[in-house]
């Protein structure tokens, strides 16, 4: 299986708007253009208010760990993630709460646990050899204060 096959957009185009994102620098999650309410992940259809086409809305990317996990095996050789990696569940107070994953890059998340609450920031990584970039995230340490 090719890093295409695992990385990018879906054939039916439903989550191409949030590719397209990620090459322009910007986070795009749908909010429902009736009810307002966020979605994520992509969907054809509102899970509140049942009206179609969510709208695609830039996200500034910054937000806070919900949760997160340090996998010490490489589920997806292909991407080359140097192991262990820290997966973080990313909440974003601008997007209605709305929780997207990544991989935090931190230099040192071994001698500096990952806690629940710190905030993040998110930044757009374009590796050699995939066709479509990367939304990874940082502590921010200047802005710390939780
Ligand atoms: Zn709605």
């Amino acid at each position: 299986m090719s890093v295409a096959e695992l990385w990018g957009p879906v054939e039916d185009g439903l989550d191409l708007p949030y590719w397209e994102g990620l090459r322009a620098g910007e986070l795009r999650l749908q909010r429902c253009a009736q009810c307002q309410s966020w979605i994520w992940g992509p969907q054809w259809i509102c899970g509140h208010c049942h009206t179609f086409d969510p709208q695609w809305e830039t996200v500034e990317p910054v937000g806070t760990i919900y949760s997160w996990a340090r996998s010490w095996y490489p589920f997806i050789t292909e991407l080359a993630v140097p192991v262990p990696y820290v997966t973080v569940l990313v909440e974003l107070p601008q997007a209605g709460n709305r929780r997207v994953l990544g991989i935090l890059t931190d230099p040192t998340p071994d001698t500096d646990p990952v806690r629940i609450g710190t905030r993040v920031v998110g930044h757009f990584e374009h590796d050699p050899g995939t066709t479509w970039p990367m939304l990874r995230w940082t502590r921010d340490t200047a802005g710390a204060g939780s």
